[in-house]
């Protein structure tokens, strides 16, 4: 705790001042983020810092292993299918980026089991949407897909499952139609901060920035 008072002190002394008036502009208007970003609960992954992105710019939902559950299972209370519902019906954001990063502790949970799942079971739970990932690995990937490539291949599968997911939602499919939205399947690489997109035609995550 001590570190994170800190850090509210220093932001006050030092950073505050450049921001200053865009907080104040922000506050006298409704916000309005361009992108819904969907991204993994875990500490490594920061979406303002990795886009540059501004107060305002990304209304971001964070979970464990950026899972996307299909509408069709959340019809009860379900936190990140409210903030679809609300980022698409409520704030019109244009474009949705649904980004899995290398070395995720919900993807390596996902294939080889949670430590103490009775203690968690709502992890466990949570985790089992993305069941269809590991019958993957398991089955179709099973000789294709060298040991250390399990976790990066599965965080892949999971992003394009999230965003197949979000097509089940009545208010992005019809957006999509309308040509209003945009969905987009990312990757992070953690080991030297770099955005991979996923191509369609090409069928591949392909990095945003071109290797030079
Ligand atoms: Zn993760």
């Amino acid at each position: 705790m001590h570190r994170l008072i800190e850090g509210v002190h220093r932001f006050r002394a030092e950073d505050f001042g450049q921001y200053q008036s865009l907080f104040h502009r922000l506050s006298q208007e409704k916000q309005r983020p361009h992108t819904l970003f969907i991204t993994c609960s875990d500490s490594r992954v920061l979406a303002e810092l990795i886009t540059k992105s501004a107060p305002g710019d990304l209304f971001v939902v964070k979970n464990p292993g950026n899972i996307v559950p299909p509408s069709s299972v959340a019809i009860g209370p379900n936190s990140t299918a409210a903030a679809v519902e609300f980022a698409v019906a409520g704030l019109d954001v244009t474009d949705i980026v649904v980004c899995g990063h290398t070395q995720c502790g919900a993807m390596d949970a996902l294939l080889t089991g949670l430590a103490a799942p009775h203690q968690t079971p709502h992890l466990a739970g949570w985790l089992e949407l993305a069941a269809s990932v590991r019958n993957l690995l398991n089955g179709p990937y099973a000789n294709l897909v060298p040991a250390e490539g399990r976790a990066i291949v599965a965080a892949e599968e999971n992003v394009l499952l999230a965003i197949e997911n979000l097509r089940t939602y009545g208010v992005v499919r019809e957006r999509i139609e309308q040509g209003r939205l945009r969905l987009h399947a990312w990757m992070f690489k953690i080991a030297n901060a770099e955005l991979f997109a996923y191509e369609a035609d090409r069928q591949e995550f392909r990095p945003i920035v071109p290797r030079t």
